[in-house]
């Protein structure tokens, strides 16, 4: 297996097309990296320069501490699974997981003619192993009992676990999974992730995945690269990302429903004042740097929002919607000014169309600059830690 480092790496297509802006990372040995992102924001050209089928236009790429910029994409010991499995339709499923290997492997018929005693030789020794590969690669995927089926006899999840069988028959240094279970139906793609991982951990791989799905992102990964526009937002594990978003975008992209944003302006006391009568006493000293009249977003996960009784609510509304959702229940609220979106236990009896209230907890908010990079407002150490509270 094999550490992957990206060294400011970026991609410019012609067109003057900036794909892909300055990414630095790097991977190490064994290690479940996904690149998640809305559609549009690099994933998928960074993994194609990882492979080797785009050029870098800037940058270094090193896979085992060696350049390999220039390096053909067969070459690299990699093997990449895509989204649509690319399987060979009118060959069964053992040839399929072979196809790759016998084709690496052929000898040109000149030289076969003039070493056919060696050549028979050797050629049966390599089939012998191909043969061992399929079967340890068919036994870890499940497969055994289909090697002779063809694709069209599979279900959709069969046909990726063949696709994805076709990578490890390769043993490859590192593989690359570019959106590989975005054709699946939501069951099966719950199913697939908890294969991958144990995969994953199976196989002890280094592999770089990419999704544009943040819950995907978020069972999967040992760290996120979060992007955007071609530029990484923040990179670290699933649990940080969600507690200590960089910026507000990473906040509204991590966690469903998504963040809720109210924009706002700090008054004296550490009170967070917003339209429609909303004023939120702080906790205060939490954040140290924020000075009065200071305009802020405060951002509040449904999930850290509850119903309350008017005297300790933060906001007031009608609900707009209410999802039943058998262990918990999502609600909008909305009144003229916002609507918020809380996540709550189920049985509390709320209906669309009724009033109610909200309170926050308030040390699980966070704060944003309102200016375009929205950066999260940096909170104290040590009122995190008095509090043990997620801290910075
Ligand atoms: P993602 O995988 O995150 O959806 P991509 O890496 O595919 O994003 O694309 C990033 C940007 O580069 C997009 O704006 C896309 O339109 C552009 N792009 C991708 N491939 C090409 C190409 N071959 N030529 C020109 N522009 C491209």
């Amino acid at each position: 297996m094999a550490n992957v480092r990206l060294s400011s790496i970026s991609k410019i297509y012609p067109g003057d097309v900036h794909a892909v802006n300055d990414v630095s990372l790097e991977i190490t040995d064994g290690e479940f990296i996904v690149l998640v992102g809305p559609s549009g924001c690099g994933k998928s050209t960074t993994l194609r320069m990882i492979a080797g089928l785009e050029s870098i236009t800037s940058g270094d790429l090193f896979i085992d501490d060696r350049k390999v910029n220039s390096l053909a994409a067969r070459d690299r010991d990699i093997a990449m699974v895509f989204q649509d499995y690319a399987l060979y339709p009118h060959m069964n499923v053992e040839k399929n997981l072979s196809f790759g290997l016998m084709r690496r492997r052929r000898y040109p018929s000149r030289l076969r003619s003039i070493f056919s005693g060696v050549y028979r030789k050797n050629r049966a020794a390599e089939q012998q192993d191909i043969h061992d590969r399929i079967r340890r690669s068919a036994d870890v995927l499940g497969l055994k009992d289909l090697l002779n089926r063809h694709p069209r006899e599979l279900s959709g999840g069969q046909r990726q676990r063949v696709a994805l069988g076709r990578a490890i028959v390769r043993d490859p240094s590192v593989f690359l999974l570019d959106e590989p279970l975005s054709n699946l139906d939501a069951k099966l793609r719950g199913e697939m992730r908890t294969e991958l991982r144990r995969l994953h951990r199976q196989l002890g791989a280094t592999m770089v995945h990419v999704t544009h799905d943040q819950e995907e992102a978020m069972t999967l990964g040992d760290r996120l690269l979060v992007m955007k526009d071609g530029v990484v937002q923040q990179c670290g594990p699933p649990a940080q990302l969600y507690e200590q978003p960089a910026n507000r975008f990473v906040a509204s992209f991590i966690g469903t429903p998504e963040m809720n944003f109210i924009e706002g302006v700090i008054e004296d006391g550490s009170v967070f004042k917003a339209d429609g009568d909303v004023r939120i006493q702080l906790p205060k000293d939490r954040w140290p740097s924020l000075s009065v009249g200071q305009q802020v977003t405060l951002g509040i996960r449904p999930e850290h929002l509850e119903l309350a009784s008017d005297g300790d609510a933060m906001f007031r509304g009608e609900a707009d919607v209410v999802e039943q959702l058998g262990d918990r229940t999502d609600v909008i609220l909305a009144n003229d000014h916002r609507r918020l979106t809380a996540r709550i236990a189920s049985g509390s009896g709320l209906g669309e169309g009724d009033s109610a209230s909200l309170r926050a907890d308030l040390p699980q908010a966070h704060l944003f600059s309102t200016d375009e990079d929205g950066h999260r407002i940096a909170t104290n150490r040590r009122h995190n830690q008095q509090t043990s509270d997620v801290q910075d």
